[in-house]
């Protein structure tokens, strides 16, 4: 199948279906990362139809990818356009919740965009699959502007989850580990890696 017309189809059934995927320039700017970082294998955490996980395959031949979806049927989906796309070589869809998930394999790049009230966890459990050098990328960081902004006027369920983004936001900022620099495109993206011995911290991008 042709891959702009698969993308295309694949944005629209997401727009017709109510299933959040990568904003335009989150998805661009995350496939302009992984050329210019030479990533070469990457665990995404939150597959939904496969989008981002086929642009972030299409930006490199090299690119091998696991990524995890616990819902069944956007799995299904994601299972199908991947094998539309001839990546099904390159991209591993696995069915399940990514805090039940467990895997030896090391990873230059861990793509968080999943559950946004379980970002704390995803990054503590995952961090363990890092490569020494690589990279933990959020997605949703801004969460539509609402995060850092006054909450009185929203539901309490909205509330209780931008204080969870809230805290992981703090939680990065004030990580002993890891040194995080956030970008304001899409939705907002966080880019993490571990600080190196001199404190020295190099995370580049080109936008
Ligand atoms: N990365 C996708 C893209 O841009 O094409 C979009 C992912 S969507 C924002 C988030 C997905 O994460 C949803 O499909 C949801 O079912 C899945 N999800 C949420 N929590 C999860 C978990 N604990 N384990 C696995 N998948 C999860």
């Amino acid at each position: 199948m042709d891959m702009e017309y698969l993308i295309r189809k694949m944005e629209k059934y997401a727009d017709e279906k109510g299933i959040p995927i990568m904003e335009k320039d989150g998805i661009n700017f995350l496939s302009e990362f992984v050329k210019l970082n030479k990533i070469k294998n990457i665990l995404e955490i939150g597959s939904a139809i496969g989008y981002s996980a086929i642009n972030m395959a299409l930006a490199s031949e090299d690119v091998t990818i696991t990524t995890i979806e616990r819902d069944k049927d956007r799995y299904i989906e994601a299972v199908k356009n991947v094998k539309n796309a001839n990546l099904d070589h390159r991209i591993t869809l696995v069915l399940a919740d990514a805090l039940e998930f467990r895997t030896n394999e090391k990873f230059d790049l861990i793509f968080i965009d999943a559950a946004k009230s379980q970002y704390l966890k995803f990054f503590n459990k995952f961090s363990e699959n890092l490569n020494t050098k690589g990279y933990i990328i959020t997605d949703n960081i801004r969460f539509h502007g609402l995060t850092f902004s006054d909450k009185t006027k929203l539901s309490r369920n909205l509330r209780q989850l931008l204080g969870k983004l809230e805290t992981y936001i703090n939680f990065l900022n004030d990580n002993k580990d890891f040194k995080t620099r956030f970008f304001d495109v899409g939705d907002g993206i966080a880019i993490s890696r571990r600080r190196l011995d001199n404190n020295e911290q190099n995370i580049t991008q080109d936008k």
